[in-house]
């Protein structure tokens, strides 16, 4: 078995990317920004222009300190491994990216269980928390942790409210757990609801936010927490091999994206709203109202496979993502305009009729 990616074929060029907004390209002026950037050693503390988004990304997700890391997924991991010891239990949804998409990650680097908790569109509430409380013996796995994805993923993009995230982590508090946050998509959500970021993490002790998704950095994320927090997580990131010499050039493309990419968001979701509704009038077609920039599809009424439909776009220049049997995703970000969704939806018509 191999693991490897399937190299693209590069000679069937891509036009209207709606795989994954992990696909954006750095802008010019993103890229005239990184050349700018002043660098130092990142892992020892040199780098100004590093420590500059880590400031910026904590006032803005409304905590103490920061730290940058090269990955979403690595972000979660050094957080997991913070936050428990091996034998204890993490709670979240039962389609956490945590769960389902980190290769295992959290039984394999840190020894703990991730019990799935249900809910509609990757959401699970209060009561469904409490009910999965253990009683505090000798028997039980310690719960140490609550995960929840904002926005979550699998659930179509769905935001969770800010009173739903009172509601969970009032709960996990009042039995000794901490609240993480896996916030790869934490600002659409803060633009989707209209509230600021600081007001969607002020219940969860920890959160990163991804600048390779909407905000349309070529890498990196940011976790963020309380201070002794981040600053046990330092080791588990040079442990992982986390750390960075020069990451002065990829954190200056992160905050350019916060100067320019956020408020725009809302173009995302605005697109995304119009893609749902062109999708929604294809015969056989049925579509997932969507919140934010994700629109999940099912496309069974036309008697293709998810993966036969994006087989048939994908000679048109056309991407989208696979989920399930039936079940697709199209995403829109920052390299998709008003204009392709339109032309994405007509190429679509035309592949199923
Ligand atoms: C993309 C994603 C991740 C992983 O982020 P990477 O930067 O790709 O490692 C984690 N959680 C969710 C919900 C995501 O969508």
């Amino acid at each position: 078995m191999s693991y490897e990616p399937k190299r693209a074929d590069f000679s069937l060029p891509v036009r209207i990317n709606l795989y994954s907004d992990t696909q954006t390209k750095p802008s010019r002026a993103m890229k005239e920004a990184m050349m700018e950037a002043e660098m130092g050693d990142e892992q020892g503390g040199s780098d100004p222009t590093v420590w500059e988004l880590c400031d910026r990304t904590a006032a803005l997700l409304g905590k103490e300190a920061a730290m940058f890391v090269p990955s979403g997924t690595m972000c979660n991991q050094v957080a997991v491994a913070t936050h428990c010891r091996p034998g204890d239990e993490i709670l979240a949804h039962e389609d956490a990216h945590l769960q389902s998409s980190e290769a295992g990650g959290p039984g394999a680097i840190s020894g703990v269980m991730i019990r799935g908790l249900p809910g509609e569109r990757g959401i699970f509430s209060a009561e469904t928390l409490r009910a999965a409380i253990r009683p505090v013996s000798r028997y039980s796995p310690p719960q140490r942790l609550v995960e929840v994805e904002q926005t979550a993923n699998k659930g179509g993009g769905a935001c969770w409210q800010v009173a739903e995230l009172k509601g969970v982590a009032d709960v996990a508090h009042q039995h000794g757990m901490k609240v993480h946050m896996d916030g790869a998509r934490v600002l659409n959500a803060a633009v989707a609801l209209g509230v600021a970021a600081s007001d969607v993490t002020a219940d969860c002790d920890t959160v990163w936010v991804d600048f390779t998704k909407g905000l349309g950095a070529p890498l990196g994320a940011v976790l963020a927490g309380p201070r002794d927090f981040i600053g046990e997580a330092w080791r588990w990131k040079q442990r992982l091999g986390g750390s960075m010499r020069q990451g002065g050039m990829n954190a200056a493309a992160c905050i350019y994206a916060l100067q320019h990419n956020i408020d725009r968001l809302a173009e995302d979701h605005a697109n995304a709203a119009a893609l749902a509704r062109g999708m929604a009038q294809i015969p056989g077609i049925t579509v997932e109202t969507p919140e934010t920039n994700l629109v999940f599809f099912d496309t069974s009424g036309t008697g293709l496979t998810a993966a036969d439909f994006a087989a048939r776009l994908r000679p048109f220049g056309v991407t989208v993502s696979v989920s399930d049997t039936f079940r697709g995703r199209a995403c829109t970000h920052l390299d998709v305009s008003a204009a392709q969704i339109e032309e994405a939806v007509a190429i679509m018509r035309r592949v199923v009729t």
